[in-house]
């Protein structure tokens, strides 16, 4: 992997595709969870220790690709970003035309310079080849740092690449995210489990279905737990289910049983009348849970046993809450398995952790900095481990 680490910028207009798509108050337009333009930092540091002019380009939201809008302006970000590097960063402000490329050829060694939104033009997300030429002669290498985009192939991630054969490079964080990836999936000591977790079977498939052959123990919550005990001729009453999955759930399992992967599901479960927090709860097996309940969070002896299990792994994969967490009375399933995930990271597993509702859930009980690794992107963690070959990743192997 050809990353930053032990090549010299000093002198060099370097542009850095960043994750800056941090989430922002409606009203205030202040950035609420800087984790991504944190994480970013090191990587921007060392190319200013080197003596680099560096040129940062990522997106925020979603704009309608007309031109500049003011909600979803980088602007809060340049100005975070001042503040923790310490220095003046400038916001190229003229969408992508002459001035941006002044201000870019103007930047001396020690200044940063972000260039307003990408997506404010149609050229990023559709990849086109001259918006990528357009952003590479801004510069005269380029540094890949963005994971949580990482699975896109757009003119900033993958297609700019190409203008750089000899001068190319990972980023700190996103060199970060592949070495931890690549040591869950292929070199983490046994036993390894994973807990796969969420509302629905039909977005994890191709994870399950990758993680097979690789793990040891395969814990499954959350809503998409149903799908395969109905598949199993349990009663879930009015849990969430995929009908149209319950052979698909079969195969998996049989898949599962043939690679002597041992499987669990929650054997009870904390229900609700209703999808309300303040539902009427009561407690149910898993394979019998009545008409007019509905499974809402692993029960207490489901954690029993799950805890276990993770307390005995060497290697923890974590994706996908084990209930309906954001429901303060069904997330107690959850923040057990936080607990434990870190618990046995404190006894020297290596725990990885993707998703937002995961992350979330480890900030909400401020378990973060027990844990090995948490992933700066959901959808991309999960390509990743679904098997597929990221756009991002693959433009800068060439
Ligand atoms: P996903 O986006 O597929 O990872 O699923 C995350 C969502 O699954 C969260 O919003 C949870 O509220 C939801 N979820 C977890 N467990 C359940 C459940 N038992 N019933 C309904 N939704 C659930």
């Amino acid at each position: 992997m050809k990353t930053i680490q032990n090549q010299n910028f000093a002198n060099q207009n370097v542009l850095v595709r960043c994750d800056f798509n941090v989430p922002l108050n409606k009203e205030t337009r202040e950035i609420t969870d800087d984790t991504r333009i944190r994480e970013s930092l090191p990587t921007i540091k060392k190319l200013l220790a080197d003596g680099a002019a560096v040129i940062l380009m990522s997106h925020l939201g979603r704009p309608s690709e007309t031109g500049f809008e003011e909600k979803y302006s980088l602007k809060p970000v340049a100005e975070h970003l001042s503040k923790l590097l310490g220095i003046n960063v400038k916001l190229a402000d003229d969408i992508f035309e002459n001035k941006t490329i002044e201000n870019a050829k103007n930047l001396k060694s020690g200044e940063v310079l972000l260039l307003e939104n990408l997506r404010f033009l149609p050229g990023e997300q559709k990849g086109d080849v001259a918006f990528a030429r357009y952003l590479a002669d801004l510069g005269n290498a380029y540094v890949n740092d963005a994971f949580g985009t990482a699975h896109r192939a757009h003119a900033s991630t993958a297609v700019i690449a190409q203008f750089f054969p000899n001068d190319r490079y990972f980023g700190f964080l996103l060199a970060n995210e592949i070495t931890n990836l690549e040591k869950l999936l292929n070199n983490g000591e046994k036993p390894f489990t994973a807990i796969i977790g969420g509302s629905k079977v039909s977005s994890k498939i191709d994870i399950l279905k990758n993680l097979i052959p690789r793990v040891d123990n395969m814990i499954i919550g959350g809503g998409m737990a149903y799908t395969f005990i109905k598949a199993m001729g349990g009663q879930i009453g009015k849990s969430i289910c995929e009908d149209d999955k319950l052979d698909l759930a079969k195969d998996i399992m049989k898949e599962m049983d043939a690679k002597g992967v041992k499987y669990y599901f929650p054997t009870d479960s904390v229900c609700g009348d209703k999808f309300d927090n303040d539902a009427q709860i009561k407690t149910f097996p898993s394979n019998a849970i009545p008409e007019e309940w509905e499974g809402m969070d692993a029960g207490a002896e489901s954690v029993k046993t799950f805890e276990k299990i993770i307390a005995e792994s060497k290697t923890i994969l974590w994706n996908g809450p084990m209930g309906v967490f954001e429901f303060a009375n069904f997330g107690h399933g959850t923040t057990a398995i936080a607990k434990a995930v870190a618990a046995a990271t404190q006894n020297g597993a290596f725990s990885a952790i993707g998703g937002g509702d995961s992350v979330a859930a480890i900030n909400q009980n401020k378990l973060a900095n027990q844990m090995s690794y948490i992933s700066t992107g959901g959808g991309a963690m999960l390509e990743y481990l679904e098997g597929r070959v990221l756009p991002g990743v693959a433009a800068i192997l060439g």
